[in-house]
């Protein structure tokens, strides 16, 4: 490797060294208790897969740069060299790694895996060996923030060609829009996933809600953030948060998706609006009564999985569970604690990356399969698209016969007249 693009790395390493993280990359006590946290070891038993080992990849090249034992006891130090010869370690060990953070509650120390890996991640960008997909997909967000006039016209096309669907989920008083854009001093600016699904049953709950809201010309999703790359991360959160501003909301409430609501929720500093996700949101209407559930619409037992992103990462664990009891008698927790839930096996980037990952998808996440199967329900209920995604896979690769529905979807179903 040149010296200067060793420089560069070592520059972009500097960058993520903040007092918690050299506390993460100098504690491991090696104690192994986290081991078996990991869903990825859990299902497929090698080294590789441990949190520890994962985040050893990295520790070597700190301890080589960062600490003394790089200065004078290399060798005996466990200290590598950033070289070529590592990218491919790091590769495997970032992106093998979900960022669910389970290891991190079992850890006496709270040693986050998924931080550390955000350095493996940034050194993968910096030498131009991160997953190609991911950067692209990154570039098209940020240019269709740049050129926003240009896109805006078919937008508004798409969203009017909705508008009957959501209505006929929630009859709509004359003269209101079903799907309102641009509405300035707006209660909530929804930002939802490209697609119908993410747009049709958000828009009935919040017109049944009688919501002030308008829906953001910007997709939630932050594919900065999966594939490990702060700057444009940022410039992605950016354009809602201007959007946001413009507008002159109270409240950004994210959809169905783990990674934009931690991205939105706890990336974005100080703001003049209040950050929510949209199961919140939901959970928020049915305490206050502006909307109504009808129970009998599902007679079967439902079950539901807590996207890490939102519940272990996020604290939104009460609010699922809250609209649940309104949807159903007949729910089925699938871990005794939300906290310990395993996580599904599609977060950081691996479900964006599609067939390229499918086969250490399904192979990595045999617990998680094991169980949703146990709860015996006949709904799979959850609410991140990632997550939903690979469930979905899950279910057919592992023949569950579940019925996989996003929480949304199941509210918008059941909403009473
Ligand atoms: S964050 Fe999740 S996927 Fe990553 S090492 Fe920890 S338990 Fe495994
Ligand atoms: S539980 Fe914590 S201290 Fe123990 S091996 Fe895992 S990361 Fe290291």
């Amino acid at each position: 490797m040149e010296k200067r693009i060793r420089e560069e790395l070592l520059a972009l390493f500097k960058s993520k060294l903040s007092r918690p993280m050299e506390m993460y990359l100098e504690t491991c006590a090696r104690c192994g208790i986290c081991t078996e946290a990991c869903h990825a070891y859990a299902s497929m038993p090698l080294p590789k897969y441990t949190p520890a080992y994962r985040a050893e990849v990295v520790r070597r090249i700190y301890k080589n740069y960062f600490r003394w034992q790089g200065k004078t006891v290399p060798k005996a130090g466990e200290c590598k060299k950033l070289d070529e010869t590592i990218i491919d370690e790091l590769k495997e060990a970032a992106y093998s790694c979900t960022g669910c953070r389970r290891c991190m509650v079992y850890c006496p120390f709270g040693i986050d895996t998924q931080q550390i890996m955000s350095i493996a991640k940034l050194l993968l960008v910096g030498a131009h060996a991160e997953p190609e997909l991911l950067s692209l997909l990154a570039d098209v967000s940020i240019s269709k923030g740049e050129s926003i006039d240009s896109f805006k016209e078919g937008f508004l096309e798409g969203v009017k060609n909705l508008e009957e669907e959501v209505v006929e989920k929630w009859r709509h008083e004359a003269g209101r829009t079903p799907i309102p854009t641009e509405v300035v001093g707006a209660e909530i600016l929804y930002v939802a996933l490209a697609g119908a699904h993410s747009i049709i049953p958000a828009a009935a709950i919040f017109n049944a809600a009688k919501e002030n809201w308008t829906l953001s010309f910007f997709e939630a999703v932050n594919f900065g953030a999966f594939v490990g790359d702060p700057t444009k991360t940022k410039i992605i959160m950016d354009r809602i948060i201007n959007e946001a501003k413009r507008l002159k909301v109270k409240e950004v409430c994210i959809c169905e998706c783990g990674t934009a609501f931690r991205v939105m929720s706890q990336l974005s500093g100080s703001r003049p609006f209040k950050v929510s996700s949209i199961t919140e949101v939901h959970s928020r209407y049915l305490k206050e009564g502006r909307i109504r559930l009808d129970k009998s619409k599902f007679n079967v037992p439902i079950t539901y999985h807590d996207p890490c992103q939102i519940a272990r990462n996020g604290g939104v664990i009460d609010e699922p569970r809250y609209i649940l009891s309104h949807l159903t008698d007949n729910f089925i927790e699938m871990s005794q604690d939300p906290k310990y839930n395993w996580c599904c096996g599609g977060g950081g980037g691996l479900v964006a990356l599609g067939e390229e990952t499918l086969d250490f998808r399904m192979k990595s996440a045999k617990v998680k399969a094991e169980q949703i199967s146990k709860t015996g329900a006949a709904i799979l209920a959850t609410a991140c698209e990632n997550c939903h995604t690979q469930l979905s896979n899950l279910n057919e690769h592992y023949k569950l016969g579940m019925n996989v529905q996003f929480l949304s979807s199941l509210v918008s179903d059941a909403l009473a007249k």
